[in-house]
Protein backbone atom coordinates (compact mmCIF):
# COMPACT_ATOMS: atom_id res chain seq x y z
CA UNK A 1 0.00 0.00 0.00
CA UNK A 2 1.14 3.54 -0.85
CA UNK A 3 -0.01 6.38 1.87
CA UNK A 4 -0.37 9.86 0.61
CA UNK A 5 -0.36 12.93 2.89
CA UNK A 6 -0.75 16.35 1.31
CA UNK A 7 -0.31 19.04 4.20
CA UNK A 8 -1.68 22.23 3.98
CA UNK A 9 -2.36 25.40 5.70
CA UNK A 10 -5.60 24.27 6.33
CA UNK A 11 -6.25 21.03 6.08
CA UNK A 12 -5.17 17.81 5.82
CA UNK A 13 -5.90 15.45 3.10
CA UNK A 14 -4.98 11.23 3.13
CA UNK A 15 -4.95 8.82 0.78
CA UNK A 16 -3.99 5.65 0.81
CA UNK A 17 -3.18 3.15 -2.86
CA UNK A 18 -3.30 -0.14 -3.41
CA UNK A 19 -0.51 -1.49 -5.61
CA UNK A 20 -2.37 -0.86 -9.08
CA UNK A 21 -2.70 2.43 -8.06
CA UNK A 22 -5.90 2.59 -7.26
CA UNK A 23 -7.11 4.87 -4.15
CA UNK A 24 -8.89 3.07 -1.49
CA UNK A 25 -9.12 5.43 1.12
CA UNK A 26 -9.21 9.06 2.10
CA UNK A 27 -9.48 11.33 5.26
CA UNK A 28 -9.62 15.01 5.93
CA UNK A 29 -8.78 16.95 9.11
CA UNK A 30 -8.03 20.13 9.82
CA UNK A 31 -4.60 21.46 10.22
CA UNK A 32 -3.11 21.41 13.94
CA UNK A 33 -2.77 25.67 14.26
CA UNK A 34 0.86 25.57 15.20
CA UNK A 35 0.93 22.10 17.98
CA UNK A 36 3.78 20.12 16.51
CA UNK A 37 3.46 17.45 18.37
CA UNK A 38 -0.23 17.16 17.22
CA UNK A 39 0.54 17.34 14.11
CA UNK A 40 2.66 14.78 14.43
CA UNK A 41 -0.34 12.44 16.17
CA UNK A 42 -2.84 12.91 14.17
CA UNK A 43 -0.14 11.80 10.89
CA UNK A 44 0.75 8.43 13.11
CA UNK A 45 -3.17 7.83 14.37
CA UNK A 46 -4.43 8.22 10.58
CA UNK A 47 -0.98 5.66 9.15
CA UNK A 48 -2.29 3.56 12.26
CA UNK A 49 -5.82 3.44 11.48
CA UNK A 50 -4.85 2.41 7.92
CA UNK A 51 -2.25 0.02 8.62
CA UNK A 52 -4.74 -2.07 10.72
CA UNK A 53 -7.74 -1.08 8.18
CA UNK A 54 -5.07 -2.69 5.59
CA UNK A 55 -3.36 -5.20 7.38
CA UNK A 56 0.52 -4.04 5.72
CA UNK A 57 2.73 -1.54 6.78
CA UNK A 58 2.28 1.15 3.90
CA UNK A 59 4.66 3.30 2.57
CA UNK A 60 4.90 6.93 3.61
CA UNK A 61 5.17 9.77 1.57
CA UNK A 62 4.00 13.40 2.53
CA UNK A 63 3.53 16.43 0.93
CA UNK A 64 3.92 20.37 1.70
CA UNK A 65 4.01 23.60 0.76
CA UNK A 66 7.64 23.83 0.91
CA UNK A 67 10.85 21.77 1.47
CA UNK A 68 13.42 20.16 3.84
CA UNK A 69 16.87 21.62 4.73
CA UNK A 70 18.97 19.61 2.89
CA UNK A 71 21.44 19.79 5.42
CA UNK A 72 19.33 19.25 8.67
CA UNK A 73 16.43 18.07 7.06
CA UNK A 74 14.31 20.94 9.20
CA UNK A 75 11.21 22.23 7.53
CA UNK A 76 11.49 25.36 5.41
CA UNK A 77 7.21 26.33 5.19
CA UNK A 78 5.74 29.55 5.64
CA UNK A 79 1.93 28.11 5.41
CA UNK A 80 2.03 25.14 8.39
CA UNK A 81 3.29 26.99 11.49
CA UNK A 82 2.96 23.75 12.89
CA UNK A 83 5.40 22.39 10.79
CA UNK A 84 7.76 25.47 10.33
CA UNK A 85 11.61 24.15 11.44
CA UNK A 86 10.49 20.74 12.91
CA UNK A 87 12.68 17.43 11.57
CA UNK A 88 9.48 15.84 10.48
CA UNK A 89 10.35 13.35 8.66
CA UNK A 90 12.98 12.24 10.97
CA UNK A 91 10.55 12.31 14.24
CA UNK A 92 8.02 10.13 12.08
CA UNK A 93 10.18 7.72 11.04
CA UNK A 94 11.54 7.39 14.67
CA UNK A 95 7.59 7.31 15.61
CA UNK A 96 6.67 4.43 13.09
CA UNK A 97 10.18 2.57 12.48
CA UNK A 98 9.68 2.80 8.91
CA UNK A 99 10.77 5.09 6.39
CA UNK A 100 9.29 8.25 5.09
CA UNK A 101 9.25 10.14 2.02
CA UNK A 102 8.45 14.52 2.28
CA UNK A 103 8.94 16.22 -0.99
CA UNK A 104 7.13 19.48 -2.08
CA UNK A 105 3.71 19.77 -3.01
CA UNK A 106 4.24 20.99 -6.79
CA UNK A 107 6.81 18.44 -6.88
CA UNK A 108 3.96 15.74 -5.66
CA UNK A 109 1.48 17.43 -8.27
CA UNK A 110 3.71 16.45 -11.44
CA UNK A 111 4.44 13.48 -10.18
CA UNK A 112 0.56 12.15 -9.87
CA UNK A 113 0.12 13.25 -13.41
CA UNK A 114 3.44 11.42 -14.35
CA UNK A 115 1.55 8.46 -13.40
CA UNK A 116 -1.87 8.58 -15.30
CA UNK A 117 -1.89 5.61 -17.28
CA UNK A 118 -1.42 7.56 -20.64
CA UNK A 119 1.94 9.31 -19.50
CA UNK A 120 3.51 6.78 -17.27
CA UNK A 121 5.61 5.62 -20.55
CA UNK A 122 6.98 8.68 -20.93
CA UNK A 123 10.68 9.94 -20.12
CA UNK A 124 10.11 13.21 -18.77
CA UNK A 125 7.08 14.97 -17.34
CA UNK A 126 7.48 18.39 -16.73
CA UNK A 127 4.68 19.65 -14.31
CA UNK A 128 3.60 23.23 -14.30
CA UNK A 129 1.25 25.22 -11.96
CA UNK A 130 -0.43 28.19 -13.25
CA UNK A 131 -2.31 29.20 -9.75
CA UNK A 132 -1.89 31.86 -7.51
CA UNK A 133 1.74 31.78 -7.83
CA UNK A 134 3.96 29.48 -10.60
CA UNK A 135 6.14 26.77 -9.78
CA UNK A 136 6.61 22.80 -11.10
CA UNK A 137 8.21 20.17 -10.27
CA UNK A 138 10.13 17.89 -12.96
CA UNK A 139 9.78 13.96 -12.85
CA UNK A 140 12.62 11.76 -14.50
CA UNK A 141 11.82 7.96 -14.96
CA UNK A 142 8.58 7.73 -12.61
CA UNK A 143 10.48 9.54 -10.13
CA UNK A 144 10.63 13.45 -8.95
CA UNK A 145 13.89 15.26 -9.49
CA UNK A 146 13.91 17.85 -6.36
CA UNK A 147 17.85 18.35 -6.60
CA UNK A 148 21.11 19.49 -4.12
CA UNK A 149 19.40 21.65 -2.04
CA UNK A 150 15.16 20.27 -2.95
CA UNK A 151 14.54 23.61 -5.24
CA UNK A 152 14.62 21.79 -8.45
CA UNK A 153 10.78 23.08 -10.18
CA UNK A 154 11.29 26.61 -8.13
CA UNK A 155 10.92 27.70 -11.68
CA UNK A 156 8.72 30.92 -10.59
CA UNK A 157 11.61 32.27 -8.66
CA UNK A 158 13.76 32.23 -12.51
CA UNK A 159 14.04 35.58 -13.63
CA UNK A 160 11.99 37.38 -16.88
CA UNK A 161 14.15 36.85 -19.94
CA UNK A 162 15.37 39.47 -21.80
CA UNK A 163 13.42 38.61 -24.84
CA UNK A 164 10.00 39.05 -22.58
CA UNK A 165 10.85 41.75 -20.96
CA UNK A 166 11.56 43.41 -24.57
CA UNK A 167 7.92 42.14 -25.56
CA UNK A 168 6.72 43.98 -22.97
CA UNK A 169 7.86 47.13 -24.38
CA UNK A 170 9.52 50.39 -22.38
CA UNK A 171 6.49 50.05 -19.87
CA UNK A 172 7.27 47.01 -18.69
CA UNK A 173 6.45 46.48 -14.69
CA UNK A 174 8.99 44.85 -12.62
CA UNK A 175 6.79 43.01 -10.37
CA UNK A 176 8.47 42.56 -6.45
CA UNK A 177 8.14 39.23 -5.91
CA UNK A 178 8.26 37.55 -2.32
CA UNK A 179 11.73 35.84 -2.30
CA UNK A 180 12.51 38.98 -2.16
CA UNK A 181 14.03 39.38 -5.79
CA UNK A 182 12.64 41.25 -8.98
CA UNK A 183 11.33 40.07 -11.94
CA UNK A 184 10.74 36.32 -10.79
CA UNK A 185 8.45 34.84 -13.18
CA UNK A 186 6.29 34.09 -10.59
CA UNK A 187 4.86 37.64 -11.06
CA UNK A 188 3.79 37.49 -14.47
CA UNK A 189 3.17 34.09 -15.69
CA UNK A 190 0.76 32.48 -12.58
CA UNK A 191 -3.42 33.70 -12.58
CA UNK A 192 -2.05 36.63 -10.51
CA UNK A 193 0.53 37.93 -12.49
CA UNK A 194 -2.03 37.60 -15.24
CA UNK A 195 -4.20 39.93 -13.02
CA UNK A 196 -1.95 42.69 -12.32
CA UNK A 197 -0.64 42.38 -15.91
CA UNK A 198 -3.64 43.78 -17.06
CA UNK A 199 -4.28 46.13 -14.06
CA UNK A 200 -0.94 47.72 -15.18
CA UNK A 201 -1.56 48.21 -18.44
CA UNK A 202 -5.46 49.08 -18.01
CA UNK A 203 -5.34 50.63 -14.93
CA UNK A 204 -8.15 48.14 -13.33
CA UNK A 205 -8.52 45.11 -11.32
CA UNK A 206 -9.85 42.15 -12.84
CA UNK A 207 -10.33 38.78 -12.23
CA UNK A 208 -8.60 36.10 -14.50
CA UNK A 209 -11.48 34.79 -15.11
CA UNK A 210 -12.91 37.67 -15.75
CA UNK A 211 -10.67 38.60 -18.12
CA UNK A 212 -11.36 35.27 -20.26
CA UNK A 213 -14.90 35.73 -20.81
CA UNK A 214 -14.29 39.47 -21.83
CA UNK A 215 -11.41 37.62 -24.25
CA UNK A 216 -14.26 35.69 -25.70
CA UNK A 217 -16.42 38.31 -26.21
CA UNK A 218 -13.87 40.26 -28.27
CA UNK A 219 -13.42 42.90 -25.67
CA UNK A 220 -10.35 45.20 -27.33
CA UNK A 221 -8.19 45.24 -24.28
CA UNK A 222 -8.74 41.67 -23.28
CA UNK A 223 -7.91 40.69 -26.73
CA UNK A 224 -4.79 42.68 -26.58
CA UNK A 225 -4.19 41.54 -23.12
CA UNK A 226 -4.50 38.10 -23.89
CA UNK A 227 -1.94 38.26 -27.01
CA UNK A 228 0.72 40.35 -24.89
CA UNK A 229 0.46 37.44 -22.05
CA UNK A 230 0.85 34.33 -24.40
CA UNK A 231 3.40 35.65 -26.05
CA UNK A 232 5.35 36.48 -23.20
CA UNK A 233 4.35 33.08 -21.77
CA UNK A 234 5.56 31.22 -24.79
CA UNK A 235 8.85 32.84 -24.08
CA UNK A 236 9.25 32.12 -20.45
CA UNK A 237 8.08 28.39 -21.08
CA UNK A 238 10.69 28.05 -24.47
CA UNK A 239 13.73 29.00 -22.13
CA UNK A 240 12.63 26.85 -19.45
CA UNK A 241 12.22 23.97 -21.85
CA UNK A 242 15.55 24.90 -23.70
CA UNK A 243 17.09 23.73 -19.88
CA UNK A 244 14.97 20.72 -19.42
CA UNK A 245 13.74 19.94 -22.65
CA UNK A 246 11.04 17.33 -21.52
CA UNK A 247 8.96 14.67 -23.11
CA UNK A 248 5.51 15.90 -21.62
CA UNK A 249 4.42 19.26 -20.19
CA UNK A 250 1.54 19.37 -18.21
CA UNK A 251 -0.46 22.35 -17.02
CA UNK A 252 -2.34 22.83 -13.76
CA UNK A 253 -3.60 25.27 -11.58
CA UNK A 254 -6.52 27.70 -12.46
CA UNK A 255 -5.42 29.31 -15.60
CA UNK A 256 -4.62 25.88 -17.17
CA UNK A 257 -8.53 25.92 -17.57
CA UNK A 258 -7.83 28.23 -20.75
CA UNK A 259 -8.53 26.26 -23.40
CA UNK A 260 -6.91 28.82 -25.70
CA UNK A 261 -3.17 27.89 -24.27
CA UNK A 262 -3.12 24.14 -26.02
CA UNK A 263 -3.62 26.18 -28.99
CA UNK A 264 -1.71 29.23 -28.76
CA UNK A 265 1.59 28.01 -27.13
CA UNK A 266 2.09 25.10 -29.70
CA UNK A 267 1.87 27.94 -32.31
CA UNK A 268 3.80 30.30 -30.44
CA UNK A 269 7.14 28.15 -28.74
CA UNK A 270 8.58 27.31 -32.02
CA UNK A 271 10.24 30.72 -32.68
CA UNK A 272 11.43 31.01 -29.19
CA UNK A 273 13.27 27.45 -29.37
CA UNK A 274 16.25 26.00 -31.04
CA UNK A 275 15.96 25.03 -34.45
CA UNK A 276 16.30 21.51 -33.60
CA UNK A 277 14.03 21.35 -30.86
CA UNK A 278 10.29 20.47 -31.21
CA UNK A 279 7.78 21.41 -29.01
CA UNK A 280 6.69 18.81 -26.38
CA UNK A 281 3.10 17.67 -25.75
CA UNK A 282 1.31 20.17 -23.64
CA UNK A 283 -1.29 19.01 -21.75
CA UNK A 284 -3.81 19.77 -18.91
CA UNK A 285 -3.61 18.22 -15.72
CA UNK A 286 -6.09 15.45 -14.86
CA UNK A 287 -6.03 15.14 -11.29
CA UNK A 288 -6.96 18.49 -9.65
CA UNK A 289 -7.32 18.60 -6.17
CA UNK A 290 -6.46 15.00 -5.73
CA UNK A 291 -2.98 15.42 -7.54
CA UNK A 292 -1.19 16.35 -4.44
CA UNK A 293 -2.28 13.29 -2.52
CA UNK A 294 -1.63 11.24 -5.33
CA UNK A 295 1.70 12.38 -5.58
CA UNK A 296 2.65 12.03 -2.08
CA UNK A 297 2.08 8.25 -2.61
CA UNK A 298 3.64 8.19 -5.42
CA UNK A 299 7.04 9.24 -3.85
CA UNK A 300 7.68 5.69 -2.61
CA UNK A 301 6.81 4.01 -5.67
CA UNK A 302 10.41 2.13 -6.88
ZN1 LIG B 1 10.87 35.03 -6.52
Amino acid sequence: MYYGFDVGGTKIEFGAFNEKLERVATERVPTPGDDYDKLVDTLVGIIQKADKEFSCEGHIGIGIPGMEDAEDGSLLTSNIPAAKGHTLRKDLEEKLGRSVSIDNDANCFALSEAWDEELQGEKSVLGLILGTGFGGGLVFDGHVFSGKNHVAGELGHTRMPIDAWFHLGENAPLFECGCENKGCIDNYLSGRGFEQLYTHYYGEKVKAIELIKRHAAGDEKAVEHVDRFMEMLAICLANLFTGLDPHVVVLGGGLSNFELLYTELPKRLPKHLLSVARVPKIVKAKYGDAGGVRGAAFLNIK
